[in-house]
Order: C-alpha cells, then sequence, then structure tokens
C-alpha cells in the first residue's frame, strides 16, 4: 500500500522529466523504454491478464511506469502523472504503441474513474484512491450495465437505501470488465426511486471484499473470462463511499476524459499495430494478396490513415486552445469498430482457412465487442446524427425523462 508521502515524492521526481518540447519527452521516454521493457512484459500485454503470472508480470511493470512517472502522463504531477500537454500524450501513445509496451492495468480505472475522482472526490478519496490505482496495487471494475439497463444506462434498477452511516445496496450488474481482479468498483445506484430516471443516481466507491458481493464470471465466445456478473445483497456501503453529491450520480457517469484527450488516438494505433501484423504475418507464411482481397487491404489502410488524421486534427486543434467536439468521440469510436471488425474478417480472407487455428481467429471473435463496448454503433450514429449533424432527435423509449 502506498502513502500521500509516496504520490508528493512521485510527483517531485516525475517533474523532473514533466514539461518541455514534445521531442524531448518522446525522447526521454524512448530510451527509458530502451532500459525498461522487456520482452516477457510485452507477451504478458498481449496475454491479457487471465493467468496469474501474466498479471504478476505486468504488476511489476505497472510499478516500474509508476515509479518511471510514465504511468499517465496526463494525470496532474500532484497524482503520480505529468501535466502532459495533448503532443505529449500523443508521443506517449505513439512510442507505447511502436514499442509493444502495456499501459497500466487499471485501463478503466485511470481513463475513466479517475478522473471522477479527481474532479468530484473528496480530498480524503483522492489521496486514497488515485495512486494505488494508477500503482495497479488496486485494480478497479465499473459497475454501470445491468440486464436491463446498457444503452439507456439511466434505467439502472440498483438500489442504495442511506441506513445510519451506511447505504444498503441490492440488485445485479453485468457486462463487468476486470471484475474477477477488482479490488474496488465504481458502482452506480438508484437513491431515489421517485426522481426522474437521470436524477435519483449515486455513485458509490465499493470495496469489494464488502460481505454480501458475489462475483460471477462469464465466459465470452473467445473462451475468455472477461466479463463478470455482480450480484449485491444487502451490501452495506459506508456513506463515504458516495462520489460527489447524492443523486447526481448521471453528472459523475457523464464526467468526460479530461486528462485522457488524446486516449483517442489509441484507437487508430491499436489498429495501425494489428494491420502490420498482418502484413507480416501474410509475408512469413508466404502468401500474396490478389483481387478483391488486395483492393481490400488498400482500403483498410486507407481508412486507418482517415482516423489518424481526423484525430490529428481534432488535438491540434484543441492544443491551439478550441473545445473539444461534442462527436469526435463517437465518431472515431464508430470508425474503430467498423475498421477493427472488417480488419478481423479480412485477415481470414487473406491467410485462409489455416488462420482459423491461430490468434487471428481469436481475434474475429474478439472484434465483435468493438461494435457494443463503451456505447453501440447505433448510439454513436445517433450521437453524430444529433449533436453533429442537427438532425432531429431520435424519439425515447421513454418520453419526457430523457436528460
Ligand atoms: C468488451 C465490453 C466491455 C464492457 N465493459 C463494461 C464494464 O466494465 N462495465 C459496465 O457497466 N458495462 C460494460 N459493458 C457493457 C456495455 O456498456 C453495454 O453492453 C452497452 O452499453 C450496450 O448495452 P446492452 O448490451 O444492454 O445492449 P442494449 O442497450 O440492450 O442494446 C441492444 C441493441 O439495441 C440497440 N439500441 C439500444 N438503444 C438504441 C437507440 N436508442 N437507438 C438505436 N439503437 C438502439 C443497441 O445499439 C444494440 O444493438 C461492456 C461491454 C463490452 C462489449
Amino acid at each position: 500500500m502506498t502513502t500521500d508521502m509516496d504520490a508528493v515524492s512521485g510527483s517531485e521526481k516525475n517533474t523532473e522529466h514533466g514539461a518541455g518540447r514534445p521531442e524531448d519527452f518522446r525522447d526521454s521516454l524512448v530510451e527509458w523504454l530502451a532500459d525498461n521493457l522487456t520482452p516477457a512484459v510485452v507477451t504478458a500485454g498481449h496475454a491479457g491478464i487471465e493467468n496469474t503470472e501474466n498479471l504478476a508480470i505486468w504488476r511489476t511493470w505497472n510499478h516500474r511506469l509508476y515509479e518511471g512517472g510514465w504511468a499517465a502522463p496526463a494525470w496532474p504531477a500532484a497524482f503520480g502523472g505529468r501535466d502532459a500537454s495533448i503532443d505529449q500524450q500523443l508521443a506517449y501513445l505513439e512510442e507505447m504503441a511502436r514499442a509493444e509496451a502495456p499501459g497500466p492495468l487499471n485501463v478503466i480505472g485511470v481513463s475513466n474513474i479517475a478522473p471522477a475522482i479527481m474532479a468530484m472526490g473528496t480530498d480524503e478519496q483522492r489521496a486514497r484512491y488515485l495512486v494505488p490505482m494508477l500503482r495497479g496495487d488496486e485494480i478497479w471494475c465499473q459497475g454501470m450495465s445491468e440486464p436491463d439497463a446498457g444503452s439507456d444506462l439511466a434505467s439502472l434498477r440498483t438500489s442504495a437505501v442511506l441506513d445510519g452511516d451506511s447505504f444498503v445496496v441490492n440488485g445485479h450488474k453485468t457486462w463487468n470488465s476486470l471484475g474477477r481482479h477488482a479490488d474496488w468498483c465504481q458502482l452506480y445506484v438508484r437513491t431515489d426511486p421517485r426522481a426522474p430516471k437521470h436524477k435519483g443516481i449515486s455513485c458509490l466507491l465499493v470495496d469489494m471484499t464488502t460481505p454480501g458481493i458475489e462475483v460471477r464470471p462469464l465466459r465470452t465466445m473467445t473462451g475468455d473470462l472477461t466479463f463478470c456478473e455482480l450480484f449485491f445483497d444487502e451490501v452495506r456501503v459506508p456513506k463515504g463511499a458516495l462520489l460527489g453529491r447524492i443523486d447526481e450520480g448521471w453528472g459523475v457517469a457523464m464526467t468526460t476524459l479530461s486528462y485522457e484527450r488524446a486516449g483517442v488516438a489509441r484507437l487508430h494505433l491499436g489498429l495501425t499495430g494489428r494491420f502490420e501484423e498482418l502484413l507480416a504475418e501474410a509475408r512469413r507464411v508466404g502468401v500474396r494478396p490478389v483481387g478483391g482481397v488486395r483492393d481490400g487491404l488498400a482500403a483498410l489502410y486507407a481508412r486507418i490513415a482517415c482516423m489518424r488524421w481526423t484525430t490529428t486534427r481534432e488535438l491540434e486543434a484543441i492544443g491551439r486552445g478550441s473545445q473539444p467536439s461534442p462527436v469526435m468521440g463517437s465518431l472515431a469510436k464508430l470508425m474503430w469498430a467498423q475498421v477493427e471488425q472488417d480488419l478481423a474478417d479480412l485477415a481470414i480472407d487473406l491467410l485462409g482457412p489455416a488462420a482459423l487455428l491461430g490468434p487471428w481467429s481469436k481475434n474475429l471473435n474478439a472484434a465483435r465487442q468493438a461494435s457494443i463496448a463503451g456505447g453501440t454503433s447505433e448510439i454513436n450514429r445517433n450521437i453524430v446524427a444529433e449533436h453533429g449533424l442537427g438532425l432531429p432527435r431520435e424519439p425515447r423509449p421513454t418520453a419526457g425523462t430523457s436528460p
């Protein structure tokens, strides 16, 4: 367990490398990676944390990233980041992708949960949670979706009733990434069942070892235990676990990724890496693309390049002081989901039936999640249509209760 003093000493250490020209920042990361990244870490990063050995390797790597100040450069230096500019964040993502270096274990925590704790948490919550999250000492999951509340998150029914100094939580969450490993959960609950549905929600930071929580892993079609269901039966959560104000959890849920604006570049960087791997594999097995497959590869290359230029244009505008475009995230996610799935399909067309036995087969199944996770493609099209193109609003199933 780390302490406040660790956070402070981390921040002092990090500012030594901190602000400056993007090229100096990039050079110091490249140098650091050359000194610290090992093939075992790269392999563990590719394999994920399904087995305990990989988890241990990745956790040690996460500690090293933190000590070097490279776990989340976009975070404020006070919490172990570097206050990195947009250019520096982009350089970080590019070099980490180029080196195939895994990022911090808490992929959801660092990008999504931490910004909400920084913006809406108490000083005590920030001091308690952020550094162990960034070091990977404590793993976080996010409890939003329920069997009847996914795209329409505000329909969630898991309840929390205040009883003395505790909330008593009852309900069922699903599709919980990292739930099997999680020490903490950022949990969305209904605290006022009489209020309009977006108004009576609160956010709790829940210790996963609390009695009454049952974690049931779900096996996906890739064979992995990626997700869990969480069951809450009379779980007593201390009042101090409330993040933000009571009944104002919708605002917490909507908190933007304020410290990870360049994170959108991760999408095309990941695709670029996989595209290059596919070409390398085709060369290795001696396959030459012809006809429609050749055209398909050229089209994918062009679409990935479009994603890169769209992202770069947006990030440059933010760097010059413009407000982030409200639809940029949705556009990037839409493009990514389509290209990810087309690339997975094309890999099998290119490499032939033999590829159905290897990692490309797993990728073919795994790519299906791209159009669901983090907002489905239909929902993202609605956002682009309504907020980007100004088209009329889609009818909502429960008229009069939308935000
Ligand atoms: C890889 C992955 C990781 C995830 N991790 C987490 C996690 O850690 N924590 C968590 O809480 N959840 C997580 N989820 C769940 C995810 O947020 C939901 O799956 C997603 O929000 C969709 O909800 P749903 O599955 O209930 O589908 P539904 O919302 O029931 O949608 C079903 C279909 O109806 C369409 N649809 C719904 N509403 C509209 C509309 N208004 N207009 C047009 N079409 C519509 C959808 O696009 C979809 O095709 C994860 C999902 C995936 C795939």
